[in-house]
């Protein structure tokens, strides 16, 4: 099932990725389509630097049973 893309996960999105080294040291917030991934598809940003993923711990990925994380990256695999 597709993630979707409300202002309910952008919250709890917010609350994992926002910590996150990659989401910061990477400006991820700056470059469409910010933030969440797995709902929007991965960052238009260019050459970013692997610093961790909270996405395994965020409830979205429990609840949606996605696996992998690093979703800014590259997109979930479909079920
Ligand atoms: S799974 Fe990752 S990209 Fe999706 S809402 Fe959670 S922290 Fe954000
Ligand atoms: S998708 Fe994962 S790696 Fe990317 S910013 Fe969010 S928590 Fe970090």
């Amino acid at each position: 099932m597709k993630v979707p893309d409300t202002p309910e996960n952008m919250e709890i999105c917010k609350q994992f990725c926002g910590p996150c080294q990659t989401f910061r040291e990477n400006k991820l917030m700056d470059v469409e389509p910010h933030a969440l991934f797995c709902a929007r598809g991965p960052t238009k940003k260019a050459d970013c630097v692997s610093k961790g993923c909270n996405c395994p711990e965020c409830e979205i990925s429990k609840k949606y049973g996605l696996t992998g994380g690093w979703f800014c990256l590259h997109p979930p695999k479909e079920e």
